[in-house]
């Protein structure tokens, strides 16, 4: 077999390394993919797929995209969670001997990308490290490259725990050790949907000793050191901008398992995996990207502690009662660059002039924003004022070296202000003044030559020449010019002085245009040295835009301020938040709602669609408001603080996105019952719907009297088992209530009122007519009903036969409808299969829709037994 080409030799070589990412090797003007990565990018970038000669006999496969308009596609492929190795020529091909000299210089991967045109700017881009250890914790990092920050925690009730933890977060892409278990590894794939990566060798380096220096725990310096590893792999840049990893002690935060998180909906929706219909939809009116990411941060970590709480509320109350001072400072805000991520880029090296004018810009605006803080006769907001250090410094040095509106090139000058660096401004008079002297010889060939026309100009490839038209050419003396181009309608020339002054012009620009680079690298450098500055005030300026939000959005849904009780839960005319904004018409219903020590379980009844869900949501939603400082959506509210939320919402709203199993539920309802405190709230609703009737009731029973009994955590508990409602017989802390409805004219009228007690019935049958099935159905399905209330309890209930037993016209015309007597008999069986189908139901356990369609597949079953 023929040898391949030295330089597919040389491909080979470099792919050997990059297995599992794309290798975009550059060949000119293109980066090329071959072999199997070129048959698979030519399918995920709809690019057409060619072949090339490799030396052997069989031509390999080729595909290629164009090297300035790379970004799209390399973007492309790193959404879908693959890796990308940008391949580059290393030394200039034309004084390169035999093949050209090439190397990957950055590997791009879903947690690494840095571009800003690759990221959304309101949300954190995160690449993690899991590490496990021997005695069975795990220590977890992840880190947003763009913005520099860090969060580490360990994690010792296993891995689950880990999931919980990860579930949710804006997490690409994880680096683990290749001996973590295959199923662990599966589990991390298939429950965040993230790319793996593996880093096993973990050196500690040096460079980054000041990020190590708060980590006092050596499980905690292995696991950032494999992430730090893993990113000096493969990003082969400057990471200076990187802070100290926030160490996070879960137990500081109010913990939301992965079940919570996805079923409260609090950054995004169940079924559009988006961020509209959620709280954080409602909540976030910040104006800059940096608030808008911390936001979402603040949100997914609700606090504990009472009086940071009351700080960031007493913020919030200083800002809403100041409508004006708010309104200019959301102004000034607005003028707010991307601080966060633009140390990210200084860091990296990849800032233009204009960057840096933005950020002078920004911090100019500072001393305004401080005024406008100092202004508040509120001392939260005061003392976020003192903490807005501006590094006037900056200013200074962004206001001496850059001109206002540079190119956004800087390899081609015109970015550094006269007056910042002598030889610059040397290098600059001389080109003016060559500018200067050859308008002067313009003028002066004109009155020499009494051509008019005549004209000096100037190309990249010829250089300065002097034109005249060809009518002229007559005028010119012999001898002094010397052709240089031939136009259609006038000649170019040159002259040995013109020549001579060119040379210096040009040379003094080029000198100038590569100092002023260097200059630019230099103010870059300098202005690296104050990241830290620039991230605190960063942090600190998305601190005061969400509590301005908090602010915002509690005036203009006229959200209060909370209270906090060590025992007792009073919620006066509750909403939920984002119900009522969805409706937006102003018909939500508000509800009380009360918990104390004497009352920590509350049972509720009442119609599927009646409001039981929200009521149970909106507690859960108003807690987490409360907690993360914001005002919440009620007249008056007295709130526990809650260590921990549990839910289990109803199989009804899971069958929608097709997730729905009974062991889901019993998954979901274990894990609040071992982990719930008295100081936790546990919301289950309609436990015990995905299997039998009696094993339904029977362990939602059980789970209640074990909360009640054991957990004492603050519980709601809506079941649409009618029977459990004696249980407030038995246990003394458990409390009736209901959604209350009403019957109209047959038709059941829900007004979503929660009241004292039990509901009185079920209503399904008219939720049933809501559907518009018809009514010959419906009729029949009352009636078996009524048979089945009046079955004593003792007797097992039986199968109505249609015929017989109970006076039915609906479907009992058909049977003695003239056919003949074994026909009648062997149609009886059918029929009694049909009836025994319908009367196995079990209607409260049936979601309306499930409804709808069993009641369809038998209706249809019914009429073709009628056409027989
Ligand atoms: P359930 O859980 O009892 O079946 P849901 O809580 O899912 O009912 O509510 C069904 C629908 O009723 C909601 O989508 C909403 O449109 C409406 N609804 C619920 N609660 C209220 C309320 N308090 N005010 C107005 N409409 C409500
Ligand atoms: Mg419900």
């Amino acid at each position: 077999m023929a040898k391949y080409t030295p330089m597919m030799e040389q491909y080979l070589r470099i792919k050997a390394d990059y297995q599992d990412a794309f290798l975009f090797f550059r060949l000119g003007d293109f980066y090329e993919m071959f072999f199997e990565d070129a048959i698979k990018a030519a399918r995920e970038l709809e690019i057409t797929l060619t072949k090339r000669d490799a030396g052997q006999d069989d031509k390999i496969p080729m595909c290629g995209v164009p090297y300035h308009s790379a970004e799209g596609y390399i973007k492309n492929l790193v959404d879908k969670g693959y890796k990308v190795a940008i391949c580059e020529q290393v030394e200039d091909p034309k004084t390169a001997k035999g093949v050209v000299k090439r190397e990957v210089v950055q590997l791009v991967t879903p947690g690494t990308v840095m571009e800003s045109t690759m990221l959304n700017e309101r949300n954190n881009n995160y690449i993690a490290s899991l590490s496990h250890f021997e005695d069975g914790s795990f220590v977890i990092v992840y880190s947003d490259l763009s913005t520099g920050e860090s969060r580490i925690a360990v994690i010792e009730a296993g891995f689950d725990q880990v999931i919980h933890e990860l579930y949710n977060q804006p997490i690409k892409e994880i680096v683990i050790s290749s001996n973590l278990p295959e199923e662990l590894q599966k589990q991390l794939t298939d429950r965040l949907r993230v790319t793996l990566s593996y880093q096993d060798e973990i050196s500690f380096n040096g460079e980054y000793r000041a990020i190590f220096e708060n980590l006092n725990d050596e499980k905690m310096v292995k696991a950032f050191s494999r992430l730090l590893n893993y990113v000096q792999f493969t990003q082969k840049r400057s990471l200076d901008h990187l802070k100290q990893a926030e160490i996070l002690e879960l137990t500081n935060y109010l913990s939301l398992d992965m079940y919570s998180k996805r079923n409260l909906e609090l950054t995004e929706t169940i079924l559009r995996k988006g961020k509209h219909g959620s709280l954080l939809w409602v909540l976030d009116k910040t104006v800059t990207a940096m608030g808008s990411r911390m936001l979402k941060k603040w949100l997914e970590r609700p606090l504990l502690n009472q009086v940071q709480i009351e700080n960031r509320l007493e913020a919030v109350e200083g800002f809403y009662k100041a409508f004006m001072e708010r309104d200019s400072l959301r102004e000034s805000l607005k003028s707010v660059y991307d601080l966060e991520r633009l140390a990210g880029r200084i860091a990296f090296g990849n800032v233009n002039a204009r960057d840096l004018i933005q950020l002078k810009k920004s911090l100019q605006r500072l001393p305004e924003i401080k005024e406008h803080l100092s202004s508040f006769t509120n001392k939260q907001i005061n003392d976020l004022a003192n903490r807005l250090h501006v590094p006037t410094e900056v200013v200074d040095i962004l206001e001496s070296s850059i001109i206002e509106d540079p190119p956004i090139s800087i390899k081609e000058g015109s970015i550094i202000k006269d007056g910042y660096h002598e030889q610059l401004d040397t290098y600059r008079d001389a080109s003016r003044n060559g500018k200067k002297w050859i308008a002067q010889l313009e003028q002066r060939e004109k009155q020499e030559t009494n051509i008019k026309s005549l004209k000096i100009g100037y190309n990249r490839v010829f250089g300065y020449y002097i034109e005249v038209t060809k009518a002229n050419l007559h005028l010119l003396p012999e001898g002094k010019y010397e052709r240089k181009q031939t136009l259609t309608n006038a000649e170019r020339f040159i002259t040995p002085e013109l020549k001579e002054k060119e040379q210096l012009i040009l040379e003094a620009e080029e000198k100038s245009v590569e100092l002023e680079y260097n200059l630019f690298v230099e103010i870059r450098e300098k202005i690296k040295s104050f990241i830290p500055d620039i991230q605190q005030l960063a942090n600190v300026i998305s601190e005061i835009d969400c509590l301005q939000a908090f602010a915002t959005v509690s005036e203009a849904n006229n959200y209060t301020r909370p209270t906090f009780s060590e025992s007792q839960l009073t919620i006066k005319n509750g909403r939920h938040p984002v119900i009522e904004k969805v409706m937006d018409d102003g018909t939500f219903v508000p509800n009380d709602i009360e918990l104390d020590e004497e009352k920590d379980v509350l049972l509720i009844t009442g119609p599927n669609m009646s409001g039981k869900s929200t009521y149970m949501r909106q507690l859960a939603l108003i807690s987490i408001m409360g907690q993360i400082g914001c005002f919440v959506p009620c007249d008056k509210a007295e709130l526990l603080i809650f260590d921990q939320i549990f839910t289990r919402i109803g199989a009804a709203d899971d069958l929608v996105s097709g997730q729905s199993t009974f062991m889901v539920e019993m998954l979901e309802a274990n894990h609040a019952i071992s982990n719930a405190t008295n100081r936790s709230l546990i919301l289950l609703d309609e436990i015990g719907r995905g299997t039998s009737t009696y094993d339904g009731m029977a362990l939602a029973q059980a789970i209640v009297e074990y909360i009640h009994n054991h957990i004492h955590a603050k519980t709601l508990f809506s079941t649409h088992y009618h029977e459990l409602t004696e249980l407030e017989d038995s246990l003394s802390r458990l409390k009736n209530i209901h959604v209350r409805a009403e019957e109209y004219e047959g038709n059941v009228v829900f007004l979503h009122q929660i009241k004292e007690g039990a509901a009185d019935k079920s209503y399904g049958i008219h939720v049933a007519r809501l559907a518009n099935l018809p009514d010959k159905l419906i009729d029949r399905a009352s009636v078996i009903l009524e048979h089945l209330e009046s079955t004593d309890q003792s007797q097992e209930k039986k199968v109505i036969n249609p015929a017989t037993e109970v006076e039915s016209n609906q479907l009992s015309f058909f049977i003695e409808d003239g056919v003949k007597e074994t026909k009648k008999k062997e149609k009886q069986e059918e029929d009694s299969t049909l009836i025994t189908e319908l009367n196995e139901l079990d209607l409260f356990a049936m979601t309306p829709l499930d409804a709808m369609n069993t009641l369809y597949r038998l209706q249809k079953l019914a009429k073709e037994k009628i056409k027989i």
